[in-house]
């Protein structure tokens, strides 16, 4: 079986699936309070999204990525992990993992450490209370602090994704940093991107540059960058007072592409080969012309060889150039 590789010849060995346009929060940044949701007719199915994610495996993806929207609200999201888990037991999948809000770690966590799953990345933008409830609209703090509790109960390492948001949480860096360093949780800035139908207004007011932010945190401690790189736009660097360890994803200053392995394929099955541009490539169609993957496997190469080189994000001139008009939520962040 010859393995993806794009025309770029970076080999893609990294998926993102999302498997919910759902979520139980609507955070300002990511949706609407009042979204449109798709019709559930429109969703790959639980045993789509298994021969999906098994077709990728086959042609050489080796981490998985589990996101939405919400993952955890799915309906019977469960019975994914624990089928799709076979791929670990089997050594062709490396790492299983996924990216969640939270709210339904104290429930799962268990059962996903279970399936094979090691690490969970764990969005938290603030620790205060009532911050939290107006950033997520409908999340509760402590809801979220007990699933991250039940995570590490569980044996999972936990990353906290914070999105750095000018005058919402800039006062809270150090406490943040601080918190992660007693909890022992790996923590991740991600700079907030031009997503979805927001004002542009109010998105550049919100923008907090990461250099700004790792400019302050500089200012406290000494900051070592280190080499380590996962083939996605984060970059790491010790804190060396503490031995900490935090990233900073910086998609809109910082050019990643170059080393870009990964791939994401939305709830309906679109498959975007560059998380900053509009081609994609239907595969829920394939899927379910045939109940073999010849087609699916078809449309998945045709689709890799159009991967293109980079994204055109672009907050330069003070205006949101490359905006792409879809919600995080649909693409999985
Ligand atoms: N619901 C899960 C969660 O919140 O972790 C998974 C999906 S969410 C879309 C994935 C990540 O995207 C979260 O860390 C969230 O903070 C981030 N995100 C959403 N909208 C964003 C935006 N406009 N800019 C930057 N990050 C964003
Ligand atoms: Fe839901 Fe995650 Fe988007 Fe927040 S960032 S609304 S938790 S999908």
């Amino acid at each position: 079986m010859t393995p993806l590789i794009d025309p770029f010849a970076r080999p893609i060995s990294y998926l993102r699936v999302s498997v919910t346009d759902r979520c139980d929060f609507r955070c300002t940044y990511c949706m609407a309070e009042h979204m449109q949701f798709l019709p559930k007719k429109d969703l790959l199915t639980l045993e789509e999204l298994d021969r999906l994610c098994s077709t990728f495996i086959r042609l050489g993806v080796q981490k998985l990525r589990i996101t939405g929207g919400e993952p955890l609200v799915r309906r019977d999201i469960m019975t994914f992990f624990r089928t799709i888990s076979r791929h670990l037991d089997s050594g062709a999948l490396k790492e299983l993992t996924l990216t969640t809000n939270g709210s339904q770690l104290a429930k799962y966590a268990g059962d996903l450490a279970a399936c094979g799953i090691r690490r969970v990345n764990v969005s938290l933008d603030t620790l205060d209370p009532a911050k939290f409830a107006d950033i997520t609209r409908w999340g509760r703090l402590p809801q979220v602090l007990e699933g991250i509790e039940a995570a590490k109960a569980a044996g999972l390492r936990v990353k906290i994704n914070t999105v750095a948001l000018k005058g919402f949480n800039e006062a809270e860096l150090f406490d943040l940093l601080d918190w992660c360093a007693k909890e022992d949780h790996d923590l991740t800035f991600i700079e907030v991107m031009p997503m979805g139908e927001m004002g542009e207004e109010l998105r550049l007011d919100q923008y907090w540059p990461l250099k700004d932010l790792r400019a302050r945190l500089a200012e406290r401690f000494t900051l070592s960058d280190l080499t380590e790189r996962t083939g996605g736009p984060a970059r790491y660097v010790r804190i060396e007072e503490t031995g900490q360890k935090v990233g900073f994803i910086t998609p809109l200053t910082h050019n990643f592409c170059e080393s870009c392995n990964r791939v994401r394929v939305t709830c309906t099955g679109e498959l975007f080969m560059c998380l900053g541009q509009e081609d994609m490539a239907d595969l829920r169609a394939p899927l379910r012309a045939a109940p073999d993957d010849a087609l699916l496997e078809h449309a998945i190469r045709a689709a890799i060889a159009r991967k293109p080189k980079g994204h055109d994000f672009d907050y330069s001139r003070q205006k949101v150039a490359g905006q792409v008009s879809r919600h995080m939520s649909h693409t999985g962040g």
